[in-house]
Parts: C-alpha cells; structure tokens; sequence
C-alpha cells in the first residue's frame, strides 16, 4: 500500500513575508489531515524560515532545484548541502527548468546522485511536450527521461525518491490529462520502466504523482486511479484553502 503524498510547487512565487503568511494558514489546515504527507516547495530565499514555521507540524519541506557540486565558484547556485541542511526533498527535472534553463537528462541525473549523497529525496518530474503527445510518443519520452535521470542511482536510493507525470501540456494551462490517461501513462510506461530498470517490486512500491492544472475541482478524479498516489500541485499551492482541499481528497 503506498502512502499518498500531495506536494506543492511555488515555483518563483511568494516573498519570505507572503511565504510565512501562507504557511501559518497552511499548519493547522494541514496538520488535521491523516494518511496523507503534505510537501510544499518554497523558493530557495523563504526555506529556512518556512522550516522554522513547520518544525513541529507534519508538513515536510522540498525545494525546486540545486546544483550538482558541492561548493565553490559558482555564483548564484545553490548546493546539495546547503538545501539538505534545511530540506527533506528535492524536486528535479521540472519541466520548466527543461525548458528555460537547460536541464538535460545527464544534468538532471548529476543532481539526482548529488541530492541523494547528501540524503535528500529527489521528485524526478518527467512528461511529454504537446508535440510529442500529438506525435504519439509519450512512452518513448518519458521512458528515456527515466532512464537518463536514474543512471547509476541504486535500487536503496532509489526507494527513497517520487516520481512526478506532468505532461508539459497540462502545466498551469488549465488544460488537465483526464485521470484515465495519466493513469494509463504511469502503469504503462512509468511503472514499467521502473520495473525493468529496477524490478517489480520497485515498480510497485515507488510513488507516484500526477501533476498538471490539479485543483479542489478535480483531485479526487486522480486519487481514485489506482496507479496515482498522490499530486504536485502549482497555481494551486499557492491558495491554502485550495492545498488544503486537494490535501483532504487524497485522504
Ligand atoms: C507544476 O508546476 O509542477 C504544476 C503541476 O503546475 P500547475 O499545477 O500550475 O499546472
């Protein structure tokens, strides 16, 4: 049985100040709610004083990226160490990052061995673009992407990590995969390429998320599936009462 997890993206919103006001709302929304972890991904700037506010609730702190050396000249980076001091995840490969500052499969996978090495756990984000949705090749993509990210990450490593399907398409466009499909996506593709980079038993164990437009509206649809364990939720991170919705759907 795995646990569901719903995790949220802030991407490069919210000052330290609006940062603390929306985590003083999310704590007691989300510290009622069972069975569920609750991550929330704030920008680099509020992580430490986000990780005050939460030191004694249940929510877990993840950031959004980090560079793969672990010290030096590279300015304006940020290392494994300096985010594993303060997080517990890490979130890799977001699209976004793909796209608008050159991640690659290989760099992708330098900070996947980097984050681990210090004892972070990574959400690997792979999906397909619109084009190669329409082209038919979704498996083909997401399977090199797992393959490229997951190079030499051990089985013990990776048990630790999630995996997150955000089909480029559905990424804060309001245009969400039907929840068949992205089902249909990570037991087809995600889950069998894990297993035959790992084994069965991996593929069954590692989690899943969906993450594309999720909101209050349409969570549930995606809970129900029996491959999606869970979200990573953007536009919608950034409202509590909308998190804390989603949050309680996945419960
Ligand atoms: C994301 O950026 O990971 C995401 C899923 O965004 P949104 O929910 O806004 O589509």
């Amino acid at each position: 049985m795995r646990r569901a997890c719903v995790a949220g993206n802030w991407k490069m919103n919210n000052s330290v100040q609006e940062s603390i006001s929306l985590v003083k709302e999310l704590v007691p929304g989300l510290d009622k709610i069972e069975n569920v972890d609750s991550v929330i991904c704030p920008p680099f700037i509020a992580l430490a004083k986000v990780s005050d506010l939460i030191k004694d609730s249940k929510i877990e702190l993840g950031a959004q990226n980090l560079y793969w050396e672990e010290q030096g000249a590279y300015t304006g980076e940020v290392s494994p160490g300096m985010v594993g001091e303060i997080a517990e995840h890490v979130i890799l490969g977001h699209s976004e990052r793909r796209a608008y500052f050159q991640d690659t499969d290989e760099s992708v996978n330098k900070k996947i061995l980097a984050a681990l090495k210090v004892g972070l756990k990574p959400i690997l984000c792979v999906g397909e673009t619109l084009e190669e949705n329409e082209k038919g090749r979704t498996g083909d993509v997401v399977k090199r992407q797992l393959t490229g990210a997951l190079k030499n990450v051990s089985i013990e490593d990776f048990e630790k990590m999630m995996i997150a399907y955000e089909p480029v398409w559905a990424i804060g466009t309001g245009k969400a995969a039907t929840a068949e499909g992205a089902n249909q996506v990570i037991k087809e593709y995600i889950r069998d390429e894990v297993a035959s980079l790992y084994s069965g038993d991996a593929a069954d164990k590692i989690r899943i998320l969906y993450g594309g437009s999720v909101k209050p509206e349409n969570a549930k649809e995606y809970f129900q599936q029996p491959d999606i364990d869970g979200a990573l939720v953007g536009g919608a991170s950034l409202k509590a009462d909308a998190f804390i919705q989603i949050t309680e759907a996945a419960a």
